[in-house]
């Protein structure tokens, strides 16, 4: 790379953020976000772009326009597509790429956990394990939710979901993290939850509603992740950045 290399980093998440905010100072920053939710956390001078490339092959188009010389895919553990879409991209250009992924939330004493493969598996289990749901899932993955029969669901969401009525009967409430384990505890409490609903997202930024479901006995479906692309991983930002210097280096 040459002396102020060009580095995309996939962001939306906490870690992207903040690597996006330390390598500014050595690297022209592009920042990417998907355009999923209404303000979301940006880092301080870079630049931001925002929505989808249109595929892999867009995205290759992009980052030679736009003269790339690396890639950091920090998006979400979950964000499976534009993982992959970035590794195709990287490969067919030759570009070096990284994935920045956050280690996944381990089972702790006093925890009762269920392993779920994946939003459908975690629907189709819920009924055997509680009466009263709390759904810690996307708002564009509730749909998977429309046919449980005999649980109630208590759905949280930053924005409103566009297809709440696809689920009669559920409660939504609007909320925007962190919370805290006390404000998790209270709200598990007051909805008399036996069941949560969670992705194994890994951090500490959502990890409150884990550590409430403990205090409480309260029952935990982990969704668990889709598998990590190949190539360069690391699971910190220091690591990270440590990577981009060796790229520059
Ligand atoms: P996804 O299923 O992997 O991606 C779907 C499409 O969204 C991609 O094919 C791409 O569109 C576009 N996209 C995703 N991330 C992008 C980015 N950073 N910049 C530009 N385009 C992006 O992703 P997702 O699960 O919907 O997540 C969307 C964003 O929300 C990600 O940036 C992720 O970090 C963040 N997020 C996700 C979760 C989660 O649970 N999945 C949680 C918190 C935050 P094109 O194919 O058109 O390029």
């Amino acid at each position: 790379m040459n002396d102020r290399a060009r580095v995309l980093i996939l962001g939306g998440t906490a870690e992207a953020v903040e690597l996006a905010n330390r390598a500014a100072t050595d690297f022209d920053i592009t920042y990417s976000l998907a355009g999923r939710t209404k303000n979301p956390a940006r880092p301080e001078n870079v630049s931001v772009r925002t929505g989808g490339f249109g595929g892999a092959k867009a995205l290759a188009d992009w980052m030679q326009k736009n003269g790339t010389d690396a890639v950091v895919d920090a998006t979400h553990p979950f964000a499976a597509q534009i993982a992959v879409n970035a590794a195709a991209a990287c490969g067919a250009a030759g570009l070096s790429r990284l994935k920045l992924l956050r280690p996944a939330w381990e089972e702790q004493p006093g925890d009762h956990w269920y392993a779920a493969p994946d939003i459908a598996g975690a629907a189709a289990l819920l009924p055997s394990i509680g009466k009263r749901a709390f759904l810690s899932v996307g708002r564009l993955e509730i749909e998977a939710f429309a046919g449980v029969a005999g649980t109630e669901l208590l759905i949280r969401s930053i924005d409103p979901p566009a297809d709440a009525d696809r689920l009669p009967g559920a409660i939504f409430i609007a909320g925007r993290g962190p919370f805290t384990v006390a404000d998790e505890t209270a709200l598990l409490r007051a909805h008399k939850i036996d069941v949560l609903v969670s992705k194994n997202a890994g951090g500490g930024a959502t990890y409150a509603k884990i550590a409430a479901a403990r205090e409480l006995g309260v029952k935990v479906i982990m969704i668990g992740r889709p598998p990590a692309p190949t190539g360069d991983l690391a699971d910190n930002v220091d690591d990270t950045v440590a990577w981009l210097n060796r790229q520059a280096g």
